[in-house]
């Protein structure tokens, strides 16, 4: 089971990643939108490093609240959208979590950001990474976290590479059209991030 304190290493450790890669972020974002990706998701993470070092960490449930508050208030689409989603996974059980509560949370956090977004998968948004991830856990036989959070990893891996060759449909990348079709989307190669930084716990 996922403990609060492996869930809070779990999101610090993304946090890291999105550090170093925020720039790569922002070149994505420069190619297909306005260029300002990478400083807006490290932002809201480097406000969520600091609040996740004043609270208990008990559950994830907590961990994932504490992450989503600092989105809400941040700028760009990526911001709601995000914000949302983490705000979804926090409504998982007060207490350690599961394999399948993990495939639970993430399949209506991403059920919700599609409602809100209106976007479809093959459409080149986040969506094109959080799908195939929960669709990984749903179909895990992996009792362990570690390794069915490894399996969702690859999925959200290839799906965010397999937006290098999507035409947009939705965002600033849409206006684009045909020009950007090549450039993979970034808030999708963020959520592939988010799954693989599991591992570094
Ligand atoms: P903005 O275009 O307002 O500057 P950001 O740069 O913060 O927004 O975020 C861009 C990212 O938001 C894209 O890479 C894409 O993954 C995601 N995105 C945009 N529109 C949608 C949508 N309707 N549904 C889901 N994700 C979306
Ligand atoms: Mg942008
Ligand atoms: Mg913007």
């Amino acid at each position: 089971r996922l403990s609060g304190p492996e869930a809070r290493a779990w999101l610090l450790a993304f946090a890291d990643r999105i550090s170093r890669g925020a720039d790569d972020l922002t070149d994505l974002d420069r190619r297909a939108g306005d260029g300002d990706f990478g400083w807006n998701i490290d932002t809201s993470l480097g406000r969520a490093r600091s609040a996740l070092q004043d609270i208990d960490a008990v559950h994830p449930a907590e961990v994932f609240r504490t992450v989503s508050d600092t989105f809400l208030a941040s700028g760009g689409t990526s911001g709601p959208l995000f914000g949302l989603w983490f705000g979804r996974v926090a409504h998982g059980p007060e207490a350690p979590w599961t394999v399948a509560d993990m495939a639970t949370v993430f399949d209506t956090a991403t059920a919700a950001v599609q409602r809100l977004g209106g976007a479809q998968i093959g459409q080149k948004t986040m969506v094109d990474a959080m799908a195939p991830a929960v669709q990984a856990l749903a179909g895990s036989a992996q009792p362990g976290w570690r390794e069915a959070l490894g399996e969702a990893a690859e999925a959200a891996s290839a799906g965010a590479d397999s937006t290098g060759g999507m035409v947009a449909r939705k965002g600033r990348a849409s206006y684009l059209g045909e020009r950007a079709a090549d450039v993979v989307d970034p808030g999708a190669l963020s959520i592939a991030w988010f799954f693989a930084s599991a591992a570094d716990v």
